[in-house]
């Protein structure tokens, strides 16, 4: 499948256009970008990983029953997706405090959600993807309440599926972003499941293994993302 116009360039992927009006290519970039873009970095290596890592994933999903963006790996960098109409709201699902939760509701970091909370934030870097809710999302004609209540319960269904995946591999999956959009009337999962939209903690030491050691400046953060991929038996 061929590269055509470019659709959109965001922080840390290239959207193209193919010759398939219903497919895309997103291109995994090495930016690795943090606090709404503010800093970026080129990490190399990265848009391999990630790919591959979302691409592994995705499949775990699709084979799980979830209805994925997914339609074939193209190279290092590419993958071959359905065309989807982004809901413009990320889900957020956390089974441990950490991140912004805990800055704004002063929760000690690390403490174990039970039950895991369900977020919904605005994608908009200039308000800083601020929190919104359901009814926000009704009234901004953002999601209907049908797409919400699927959107939520795949959150969830990926949630037990993955929480699973990543705790044989001695790690805790503390929290996660996820995009939909819809493909023939279907919600859908889209963008990318990867250590730059998740939190992974090792389950012995607690060590962070995702894109937290790029914002707090701990270092090695590719060698984090190559370790999980190599324990959940991604190939790169
Ligand atoms: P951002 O827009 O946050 O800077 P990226 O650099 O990851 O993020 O850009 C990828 C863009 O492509 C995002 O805006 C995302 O919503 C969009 N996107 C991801 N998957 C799909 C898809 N399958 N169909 C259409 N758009 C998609
Ligand atoms: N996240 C993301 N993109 C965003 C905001 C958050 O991928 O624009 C992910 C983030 O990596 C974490 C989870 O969503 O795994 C929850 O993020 P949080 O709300 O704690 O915000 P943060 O402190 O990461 O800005």
């Amino acid at each position: 499948m061929q590269k055509r116009a470019e659709l959109y360039r965001g922080k840390a992927k290239t959207v193209y256009y193919t010759d398939n009006p219903d497919l895309l290519i997103l291109e995994f970039r090495n930016d690795t970008s943090a606090f709404d873009g503010l800093r970026i970095e080129q990490l190399e290596r990265k848009g391999m990983i990630n790919n591959k890592f979302n691409h592994f994933i995705m499949n775990k999903l699709a084979i799980a029953g979830i209805p994925t963006q997914v339609e074939q790996l193209l190279s290092d960098n590419e993958v071959l997706v359905k065309k989807l109409a982004m809901i413009p709201v990320e889900c957020v699902i956390r089974n441990r405090a950490a991140g912004s939760l805990v800055k704004r509701l002063g929760i000690e970091e690390g403490r174990v959600l039970n039950p895991p909370t369900f977020e919904l934030f605005l994608k908009n870097d200039a308000l800083h993807d601020p929190l919104v809710n359901e009814s926000h999302c009704r009234a901004f004609g953002w999601a209907t309440t049908e797409q919400l209540e699927r959107m939520k319960a795949l959150s969830f269904k990926i949630n037990t599926i993955l929480s699973e995946l990543f705790d044989k591999a001695g790690l805790i999956l503390v929290d996660y972003k996820l995009e939909f959009g819809v493909f023939n009337g279907e919600i859908t999962l889209g963008d990318e499941f990867s250590p730059d939209g998740c939190r992974l903690w090792e389950k012995e030491t607690l060590k962070k293994m995702d894109k937290d050691r790029f914002r707090q400046g701990l270092g090695g953060v590719i060698e984090a993302y190559e370790e999980v991929a190599q324990r959940i038996g991604v190939v790169l």
